[in-house]
């Protein structure tokens, strides 16, 4: 266990940790016991969906949710996405848990809707991994997920990475095409961190744009934050794309954004993601304040 949470701390910290042998061996070591209990993660129910809200920067209310993975292991407690989506990818489970990932938001999306909790046009977004983007299987997966839920198409979002547009240009531009054919939209995860060239916004059918949280970090002091960020929302409207701006942690960076008129923010400063319960407590809290702000 000491072993596993130095693991996490270098994780955290790898590009500015010098590694010694010994500390690499017991990398490699907790790397492979984390790999074989993933494997059992998903049928002992250890994964579970948290959901981050994002709410419109104008008006205040719930735009919509993002869904993001949680593992809970039995004895180290909490792993952090960042150290087990990448153990998903190499092992290939990320495309099963992927797909479960999306039939179990959309669920959770059509159940708190059909209880009336969700304002209008409220959407639900689900992340995708390279992996899940290599092959047709993933249509399948949002066809199949769009039948048994019943969602509407329009309130899907998938977010997916710059990176994942330039391995395969002409496989992309089917997938993505097809997925717009069924009316889900398309969100551009972590923009302005990736390899990639501008010109795939005028490429591919885009309807989002997500500025990555590492330019929103002491907006207010830094200048080269402050600038890209304020390119990046002005790009979007320019091209007829909504923004939304992730990792508003403070009200200054609420505060420029707003003034910036980025469409929609997500951040701990609102919430961080949240189980289900706690996302339904919120929905009733919100649905009241409404309420009474109409009556
Ligand atoms: P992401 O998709 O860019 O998700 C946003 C991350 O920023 C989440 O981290 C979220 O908890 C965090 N965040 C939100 N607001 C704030 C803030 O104000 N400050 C800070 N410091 N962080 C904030 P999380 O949940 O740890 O997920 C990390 C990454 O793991 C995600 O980045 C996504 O790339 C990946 N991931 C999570 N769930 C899934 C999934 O179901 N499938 C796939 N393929 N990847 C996932
Ligand atoms: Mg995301
Ligand atoms: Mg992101
Ligand atoms: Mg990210």
């Amino acid at each position: 266990q000491a072993d596993i949470a130095m693991y996490q701390a270098k994780e955290k910290g790898r590009n500015n940790y010098q590694f010694y042998s010994e500390e690499i061996n017991a990398f490699v070591k907790v790397q492979a016991m984390l790999e074989t209990s993933l494997h059992r993660a998903l049928e002992k129910r250890e994964l579970d969906l948290y959901f981050q809200p994002q709410v419109n920067t104008k008006t205040g209310e719930i735009w919509g949710m993002e869904a993001l993975l949680r593992w809970f292991h039995p004895k180290v407690g909490n792993v952090s996405p960042d150290i087990f989506i990448p153990l998903l990818e190499d092992t290939g489970l990320i495309v099963e848990v992927g797909e479960w990932v999306l039939l179990q938001a959309c669920t959770q999306f059509v159940d708190w809707q059909s209880k009336g909790l969700l304002p209008p046009n409220t959407s639900v977004s689900v992340n995708l991994s390279a992996r899940q983007f290599v092959n047709c299987r993933i249509l399948d997966a949002v066809s199949l997920t769009l039948e048994v839920t019943g969602i509407n198409p329009e309130c899907l979002i998938l977010e997916i990475t710059e990176s994942m547009l330039v391995e395969d240009v002409r496989q992309a531009e089917a997938i993505l095409g097809e997925i717009h054919r069924l009316g889900v939209k398309i969100g551009i995860d972590d923009f302005g961190t990736g390899y990639s060239s501008l010109l795939y916004l005028k490429r591919f059918p885009i309807d989002h744009l997500k500025v990555d949280k590492s330019f929103l970090i002491d907006i207010e002091k830094s200048k080269e934050n402050a600038a890209i960020t304020s390119a990046v929302i002005q790009l979007a409207h320019a091209l007829g794309l909504m923004v939304i701006a992730e990792g508003v942690e403070t009200q200054e960076a609420l505060s420029f954004i707003s003034d910036y008129e980025c469409d929609v923010y997500q951040g701990f400063f609102f919430s961080m993601a949240i189980s289900r319960d706690d996302f339904t407590e919120l929905l009733l809290r919100q649905s009241k304040t409404m309420s009474t702000r109409m009556s």
